[in-house]
């Protein structure tokens, strides 16, 4: 009889651990989505005046966007060095994740709790060459000025926060298995048949393409490069790279030239018509 009574209650935990998981998350970001309301202004000036992959966006979605950034923002302690911090900080480099994030369910990274913004070029280990950013198990790293540059446009094809964020995914999918996103780990292995072979011809037999040098240094880091480029420079990208472009298209589930042929959506996902860009829909 006891037996049956506990194998009555594992059960009953494991069936029921899902729903209850999925209500509490439910709960939390309706009590979450109340608090940013009262930001979302805020959010918005921020977040448009920078960035233009936003301001590319119909209404829906923005508030997706902001939505996400916010509760990126809020599962992240900020860790300023010799830099002077603002407002506007962690709510742009928030902004960065969720645009690589953006065609993806899973959009925290989580397994990085801190994120250490730096005043600019830094050194980092036994390396000689100063870095940009980096991402290591103690956090992700991002030199502002850099930031800066690479999403005011004033570095062409260079944008460090996006180069670090896809480090990050790629860690949070990969390596700890703390945040895995279903689509985009189904996807990967079919981004790599075609991004492999390219990558191998660059390192291997030193083919050039708009991915540069730096990106054959290895596969972390053609994946990251591409990742900017993809964002950068996607009418490039598509010209020269064209299955490239189509295969990081469908692993991150959005397309940047969606937009210059004046689409506002960059979902390819299907939603419920029901869902609109509240609680329940990030
Ligand atoms: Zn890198």
């Amino acid at each position: 009889m006891e037996i049956v009574v506990i194998v009555s209650l594992v059960l009953g935990v494991l069936l029921l651990n899902r729903p209850v998981t999925l209500l509490a998350q439910r709960l939390y970001n309706r009590h979450q989505f109340k608090r940013f309301i009262v930001r979302e202004t805020f959010y918005h000036s921020v977040v448009s005046r920078h960035l233009n992959y936003y301001n590319r966006l119909g209404l829906d979605e923005q508030r997706k966007f902001l939505f996400r950034t916010y509760l990126f923002q809020h599962s992240k302690t900020f860790r300023y060095i010799e830099v002077e911090q603002s407002a506007e900080m962690p709510i742009l480099v928030s902004a960065v994740a969720v645009q690589l994030t953006f065609g993806l369910e899973k959009f925290k990274l989580n397994y990085f709790d801190d994120i250490f913004i730096l005043r600019d070029d830094y050194h980092y280990g036994f390396y000689s060459r100063p870095f940009m950013g980096h991402v290591d198990q103690t956090g992700i790293y991002l030199s502002w000025d850099n930031f800066m540059k690479g999403i005011s446009n004033q570095t062409p094809n260079c944008n460090v926060g996006l180069h670090e964020m896809a480090h990050a995914l790629a860690y949070v999918n990969f390596i700890t298995q703390t945040e895995e996103d279903k689509h985009f780990k189904k996807e990967f292995p079919n981004f790599s048949k075609v991004a492999r072979p390219i990558f191998t011809s660059m390192q291997q037999g030193g083919a050039k393409n708009l991915l540069g040098d730096y990106a054959a240094t290895n596969y972390h880091e053609f994946w990251a490069v591409a990742v900017e480029i993809f964002f950068e420079s996607p009418v490039q990208f598509r010209h020269e790279l064209p299955e490239l472009y189509e295969a990081m298209a469908t692993v991150l589930n959005q397309d940047p030239l969606s937009f210059i042929g004046g689409s506002t959506t960059i979902i390819r996902r299907p939603q419920p018509a029901s869902k609109r860009a509240d609680t329940s829909n990030l």
